[in-house]
């Protein structure tokens, strides 16, 4: 099951209601800051997830609106004399180059402050894989090279049929963990039991595609195909397409053609931009691709790998923005 907080929905500044690009993917103990837009730990308090195991920073591209609360955050963490001393960030290589920059020629130099940050430079491909999940990086094409993309991906898994288990008589524990793990057990009274036997159909996991500032969807299709959630910007409207091209955005038609062609099950919207109202956004979505969210600030949504998206919190009132 994973948790999506959506803590700026902005795009390139921010608005009254909508803080600058940065949310946070949640599954098992993992926590995944996907973004750090300024502002974002001023959200991170408002939306009240608190900052603890919060340590991993994925980045999709160096733009200024996308970074620039690395340097408040980084800053704080390295002040708290809490666990948070440590950080991994993960992103292409000119966006490292310039949050090396950001850190260690103006935040942490002039304190000298402590805290260990890892800086790891992305390819395409897994960037971790744990018990339950794996997470990914896929090339975007925005403004720039070293642009990336996340998919968060549940592992596949046959559900153990209890009663069937409860039938056979085999005990809790042990036995139990062998067969779900694969392998079969002999009873007591001898009889072997095979995994087969008490596994169901394989069941897929859910997938969250996390897409960043994108000018380009063709080269996307395969990686976000089938997404339970697809997140992606929907910075223009169609009307200002060319505008769109220019500076390597998305439409909001855009996005939702690529979610209908990849078959997706919703679509969530966000780097909205302040020139549009965004029910003009969502509609134009809606009308290609029925089942679209424009994501507001604060929302949280809960995603499992059977029921899809159910929102957790109440909705955050429609705004003029
Ligand atoms: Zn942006
Ligand atoms: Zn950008």
């Amino acid at each position: 099951m994973f948790r999506l907080i959506f803590l700026g929905t902005s795009a390139s500044a921010p608005s009254a209601h909508r803080g600058l690009p940065a949310m946070v993917v949640a599954v098992d103990e993992h926590r995944y800051l996907v973004d750090c837009g300024e502002g974002t730990q001023r959200q991170i308090l408002r939306s009240g997830i608190g900052f603890k195991r919060l340590n991993k920073i994925l980045l999709t591209h160096g733009h200024l609106d996308h970074i620039l609360g690395l340097g408040g955050l980084v800053s704080s963490f390295a002040s708290w004399e809490e666990e948070l001393d440590e950080l991994d960030i993960w992103a292409g290589k000119p966006t490292l180059e310039r949050v090396e920059r950001l850190l260690y020629g103006v935040v942490l130099d002039y304190d000298n402050l402590e805290v260990v940050i890892r800086l790891h430079e992305l390819s395409p491909g897994i960037i971790e894989s744990h018990r339950g999940f794996s997470v990914s990086a896929v090339s975007v094409v925005h403004r720039g090279a070293g642009c990336y993309g996340f998919i968060f991906k549940e592992h596949d898994h046959r559900p153990f049929l209890a009663d069937r288990a409860e039938a056979l008589g085999i005990p809790h524990g042990e036995e139990r963990r062998t067969l779900i793990e694969g392998h079969r057990i002999t009873l007591a009274n001898g009889r072997v039991v095979e995994p087969d036997e008490v596994l169901g159909e394989t069941e897929s996991g859910a997938k969250i595609a996390v897409i960043g500032d994108t000018g380009q969807t063709a080269n996307l299709l395969e990686a976000v195909q089938d997404a339970t959630v697809l997140v992606i910007e929907a910075t223009f409207l169609q009307r200002d397409e060319e505008i769109a091209k220019r500076f390597g955005h998305l439409t909001a038609a855009r996005a939702a053609q690529l979610a209908k062609d990849a078959n997706v099950g919703t679509l969530i919207l966000t780097h909205i931009s302040r020139r549009y109202h965004e029910r003009e956004v969502r509609d134009e979505a809606r009308a290609i691709f029925p089942n679209t969210i424009v994501a507001r600030d604060l929302e949280q949504y809960q995603v499992k790998r059977n029921s899809g998206l159910s929102r957790l919190t109440d909705a955050v009132a429609e705004t003029s923005d």
